[in-house]
């Protein structure tokens, strides 16, 4: 299978990511849950327009599960979904809201400053997780695809199975090593209270599934 190489300033975020000295790792599920709403968000601005499509406010949420057996932590939408292009285009290059363009090179060494104030968005899952797959099918496509990386050295993208329209983000969470632990991350409770600290603004309901064994 082709593995495309990130546009190289990506790649030197997604570093940064990955051998993260931040504390504060947890806003990756800020990221996350922010653009699984504005994916939502994106086909309740389209229904205003489009007289084809209705929202049922009761058909569009966020779930997050976690399964700590398989260290696995899932962030799903039923927002606009991304075609193989968007996927692409989106998750191949630098965060679009430039959170980059705004810093000098000796913050952008540092790291601690863009976090905090602009989001890294989407990368920011590296923070904590070895492998990130996203699922995605758009509205009005029949296709689905997933896109999937390891980090630095590249992503993949192959046509998948995927029956509604939306997103599932899949974090593979990272192993625990002598220096840190990553298991808050898959801890219901734990998780509840980085949603309530950072998601109290998201105006769609955020479900929680949680196996333990
Ligand atoms: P930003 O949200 O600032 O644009 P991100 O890095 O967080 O930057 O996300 C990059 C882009 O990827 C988004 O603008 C969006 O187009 C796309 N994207 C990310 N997550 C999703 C999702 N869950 N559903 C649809 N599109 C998404
Ligand atoms: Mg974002």
């Amino acid at each position: 299978m082709e593995k495309k190489q990130f546009q190289a300033e990506s790649k030197r975020l997604l570093e940064m990511m990955i051998n993260s000295i931040y504390s504060q790792r947890e806003v990756f599920l800020r990221e996350l849950i922010s653009n699984a709403s504005d994916a939502i968000d994106k086909i309740y601005y389209k229904a205003l327009t489009d007289d084809t499509l209705t929202f049922d406010r009761d058909s569009y949420y966020i779930k997050v599960t976690a399964d700590k057996e398989n260290r696995m932590l899932k962030v799903i939408d039923t927002g606009i979904g991304m075609t193989k292009e968007e996927l692409e285009n989106n998750l191949g290059v630098i965060a679009k809201s430039g959170s980059l363009a705004f810093k000098n090179e000796n913050e952008i060494k540092d790291g601690h400053d863009i976090i905090g104030q602009f989001g890294v968005g989407f990368y920011a899952a590296f923070m904590v997780a070895d492998v990130v797959t996203v699922i995605s099918k758009a509205l009005g496509s029949d296709e689905a695809y997933k896109w999937e990386s390891e980090g630095a050295d590249g992503y993949t993208i192959v046509p998948y199975e995927k029956d509604d329209v939306g997103t599932e983000i899949i974090l593979q969470i990272k192993e625990n090593t002598e220096d840190e632990n990553y298991d808050e991350f898959l801890e219901e409770d734990r998780l509840k209270e980085i949603i309530k600290k950072y998601s109290d603004f998201i105006r769609y309901p955020i479900k929680m599934d949680v196996t333990v064994q």
